[in-house]
């Protein structure tokens, strides 16, 4: 090679990797503006398979994760709605401790910083449950239960308002038959809260059965709500007619597997849904859906 081949062959080389060096500082500044912080509510029902995360981003930056779905998609859905420098969770909140929203929530331990945790430590026996239990205590995470009429204020404008469960003397005193804290149907613990932004409202009820909505119902408790996440990823129990009706939402969505082998979404949940006229959305079908809100209105990404 010549002198002058070497020199050409030089720059060449300088000018692909001055290319390359701008292509990777526009990704990244690019990656960092789609995720920059819009002052909406974004919620996002993770398709993670036969199970249920939800990711809540509040308007003031507040970022909550509810269940983490078995396996590790989770991490697939955090990853691709939040920015990619910023692996930091506010609250971490597990409804009830089946193995189908407990499972994820280790890799989510293992890969974001949680700052605090919404459990209801209720007793139950399975091998997720316990290693995310371990993973609470030796990260020394802050975890606290909650119970009906509490209200977390997640940011300035976004809170929410917890249904269920019931606290100990309540049930007694109403000689309910449903018992949330002797871990034997751990569905019937499953945290019901309202997502309320200014007059936006979503309702999350975990897999709350029939029979606590239909508690909830004679409760007084069941308010409306504009997003309605099915209960149980739409299971015959998944959803009471009354309680459809009550909340009356503009939309339902159903967080659930293909084919998986419980049959969900069971055919009369899907049926009360259309008969009510409520639109519907299913992570088996739409793949994660996320919803966005202004506190007024709310449309769906
Ligand atoms: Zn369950």
């Amino acid at each position: 090679m010549s002198k002058k081949d070497s020199k050409q062959e030089l720059r060449k080389i300088f000018n692909n990797t001055v290319l390359v060096g701008l292509l990777l500082a526009v990704s990244a500044i690019w990656l960092a503006v789609a995720a920059r912080p819009d002052n909406l509510l974004h919620i996002y029902f993770c398709d993670v398979g036969q199970g249920d995360a939800i990711l809540i981003k509040t308007p003031q930056k507040r970022q909550i994760l509810v269940d983490g779905g078995p396996g590790d998609r989770v991490l697939k859905c955090l990853s691709e709605a939040l920015p990619f420098y910023d692996h930091t969770l506010d609250l971490l909140i597990l409804t009830h401790p089946h193995a189908d929203h407990v499972g994820g929530l280790i890799d989510v331990l293992r890969t974001y910083q949680v700052e605090k945790v919404v459990f209801q430590q209720t007793p139950y026996k399975s091998a997720d449950y316990q290693e995310f239990i371990d993973l609470l205590e030796e990260e020394g995470l802050p975890t606290f239960k909650v119970v009906k009429g509490e209200i977390l204020a997640l940011d300035q404008q976004t809170r929410a308002e917890i249904w269920y469960p019931l606290s100990e003397n309540e049930l007694e005193l109403l000689g309910a038959s449903i018992d949330p804290y002797d871990g034997e149907d751990v569905n019937d613990s499953s945290i019901v809260f309202r997502l309320v932004c200014g007059d936006f409202e979503a309702l999350l009820t975990g897999d709350a059965p029939e029979q606590v909505q239909k508690l909830l119902l004679e409760q007084g408790m069941v308010k409306e709500s504009a997003i309605l996440k099915v209960g149980h990823q739409g299971a015959k129990d998944g959803c009471d007619e009354g309680f459809l009706k009550k909340v009356n939402p503009e939309l339902a969505v159903i967080s659930v597997g293909a084919n998986n082998r419980y049959g969900h979404p069971h055919q009369e949940t899907l049926e009360e849904i259309k008969n009510a006229g409520v639109e519907l959305k299913r992570t088996d079908q739409d793949g994660t859906v996320e919803v966005i809100s202004d506190c007024k209105t709310w449309w769906v990404k």
